[in-house]
């Protein structure tokens, strides 16, 4: 729920089980692992619809919070795709270089990482239970993209992290 509100319609579950023992290579299959991708990042958007928070993106203020989303591979490259193909600098505040300049809105809310569209703010308002059960698996089901489309994935890496490794 990162980087302000947002609205998303899920067709249908992601399903790899017809993947088979070899993993996908070439365009084609990254251009269906950013689309496997999208369709789970729905379905997480789909189990918080009924909370509320005020969009301030408070939460992506990085430094401040102490706290930041953990990226698979795939994801990082969705976002840097969403970003132009090029990280965006660094921000002089600590925020998210994906804020936008004034660091009031997320620059790639529709393809922003699991963990934005997951993390529960004190602020946020809605049903009394988060759905963790949901989101448990659709983390293992994230992991088992990651790992289907890069089997080098070891594990996810700090946002700063990635983004510090992309910049100069
Ligand atoms: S990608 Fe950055 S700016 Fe966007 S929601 Fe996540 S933390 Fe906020």
């Amino acid at each position: 729920m990162r980087g302000g509100g947002g609205d998303a319609t899920v067709t249908s579950p992601v399903d790899w089980s017809d993947e088979g023992d070899e993993p996908p290579s070439g365009e084609h299959a990254r251009r269906r692992a950013l689309g496997d991708l999208r369709t789970l990042y729905r379905l997480a958007d789909e189990a918080y619809r009924p909370y509320r928070c005020p969009a301030a993106a408070e939460c992506c203020q990085l430094a401040t919070t102490g706290r930041e989303p953990w990226l698979w591979p795939v994801e990082w490259k969705l976002l840097l795709q969403a970003a132009g193909g090029r990280a965006p600098p660094a921000r002089a505040d600590g925020g998210c270089p994906f804020l936008d300049a004034a660091g009031a809105r997320c620059s790639v809310y529709a393809e922003r990482p699991f963990g934005c569209r997951t993390f529960f703010c004190h602020r946020a308002r809605g049903p009394r239970r988060e759905p963790l059960e949901r989101m448990a698996a659709l983390s293992r089901r994230l992991e088992a993209l990651a790992r289907m489309h890069d089997p080098d994935a070891d594990a996810p890496r700090p946002l700063r992290a990635w983004h510090s490794g992309a910049v100069p």
